[in-house]
């Protein structure tokens, strides 16, 4: 399945081992420029092990950014962690206990950095189940079940709707979270760190960000990527952070300025430590990750340009190089009362001097009697010409669900002015939802 393949290189090209870089060269990036910071962490403490730093910096400047932290597991698949505190025998009660003390861990380690708890969303997505949820659980009608909770559902989410182990589910709450927050700076995982939770939300998240930057009028955050584990290896010992000689892993290296630090001075470090001390739980089995962690003089990401939705299958009549573009549809629809299985999860055009090739991704087979049709309007002079195709004249099964497609052909060639919505229908006739109109002009080459 080449669509899955693709993602990974969302972001651009992997890296070479000929592109080693020391830390000393990165270039030093600061949270001062921002309004609002988002925090993405797999697991409760890598919040603090990623971006203490910056949590502790933004604080401190005299007009500190908005940050909001998402812990999108609850660290409650550890049979290590289970063994260490001896809650055996084990049940699922036992790893339903750890998520809440894990929650609280992390919310003590943030209270420590100023984040209040209201700030603090917690999915309850599974531990160990997010690539797995990624690669197999797309739809509502097969979510994926916690071997250590039982869960099928996030039933200890906190501050975060109730919704199954589906990746449709994650998307929808972290789509509905980047509407909501709008940052202008997204700390996530690294889409090539050893450990899969942190690889399947570093997809989620190129996902739904590629799905809101476009090329229209999507905002676009910056996207800074933190590497953590490193074929087993915690990041910060494989490279010592306290070394301004070390250099970068081959498997994470790439030239350019592309690689920043976040220096951390005396006091920074000490916030940072403070706050690492509170993940009781943690220390008899990754104590020394703490402590290196904690060591650091600087936290390091990978900043990603270019977030573009991959290309779909070349067997489909598309244009032959065309590159799809996300369409920001989506906030449109987040009011709309649709049904959950209804719902377009994504947008995509893609345009070349003759036609227009519009996409809807929906989360599994249209449902019945209902049409998603694609209108345009074209103004030529003084008069405006509109017109309706289904958007599943052509369909195709991807991983996620079912796309539907839908080609124009264009009249007015490279530069033309159209608007264009996405209408949803029960029959011809019964409208459902419309999104907003969007207006497009005809690019050159989408490539
Ligand atoms: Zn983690």
């Amino acid at each position: 399945m080449p669509f899955v393949h693709d993602l990974p290189l969302v972001h651009g090209r992997f890296p070479t081992t000929t592109d080693i870089v020391s830390l000393s060269d990165l270039p030093v990036w600061q949270p001062n420029s921002y309004r609002r910071i988002l925090i993405l962490a797999p697991h409760p403490d890598d919040e603090t092990l990623a971006a203490g730093g910056v949590i502790a910096a933004a604080q401190s400047l005299p007009q500190p950014p908005q940050i909001r932290v998402i812990v999108a597991t609850n660290g409650d698949g550890s049979r290590s962690t289970a063994v260490t505190q001896k809650r055996s025998p084990f049940s699922t009660e036992t790893f339903r206990q750890m998520a809440v003390q894990r929650q609280q861990e992390s919310l003590n380690a943030l209270a420590e950095l100023g984040v209040p708890a209201a700030d603090v969303a917690f999915w309850g997505f599974p531990d160990g189940g997010l690539e797995p949820i990624w690669q197999r659980h797309w739809r509502s009608a097969a979510p994926y079940r916690s071997p250590t909770t039982g869960w099928e559902a996030a039933q200890q989410a906190v501050n975060s709707p109730v919704l199954p182990y589906t990746a449709v589910g994650l998307l929808q709450t972290l789509q509905d979270t980047l509407h909501r927050f709008q940052p202008d700076v997204i700390i996530m995982p690294h889409p090539l760190d050893a450990h899969p939770d942190h690889r399947a939300l570093a997809h989620f998240t190129a996902w739904a960000a590629a799905q809101n930057r476009g090329n229209l009028d999507g905002f676009a955050p910056d996207l800074l990527a933190y590497p953590m584990w490193l074929q087993g290896t915690p990041w910060p010992k494989s490279v010592r952070l306290d070394r301004a000689d070390e250099r970068l892993p081959a498997r994470f290296a790439v030239h350019e300025d592309t690689w920043v630090r976040h220096p951390l001075r005396q006091s920074l470090r000490g916030q940072k430590v403070a706050a690492l001390n509170r993940y009781q739980t943690q220390i008899p089995t990754l104590g020394r990750l703490l402590h290196s962690s904690g060591q650091a003089t600087q936290e390091i990401f990978h900043r990603r340009h270019n977030v573009t939705v991959p290309r779909f299958s070349a067997s489909l009549p598309l244009p032959p190089d065309g590159r799809w573009k996300s369409l920001p549809f989506t906030m449109g629809w987040q009011r709309a009362r649709l049904a959950y299985h209804t719902r377009p999860i994504m947008f995509t055009f893609a345009a070349d001097r003759y036609n227009l090739w519009l996409g809807v991704q929906l989360p599994d087979q249209p449902p019945a009697g209902h049409t998603y049709s694609f209108v345009i309007r074209t103004a030529n002079g003084r008069s405006l010409t509109e017109r309706q195709l289904p958007a599943h004249t052509i369909t195709m099964r991807t991983p996620y669900g079912t796309m539907g497609l839908a080609r124009f052909p264009l009249t007015g060639g490279t530069g033309q002015a159209l608007s264009l919505a996405l209408k949803i229908s029960l029959g011809d006739h019964l409208p459902l939802a419309q999104s907003a109109w969007l207006h497009l002009t005809i690019p050159g080459e989408t490539t």
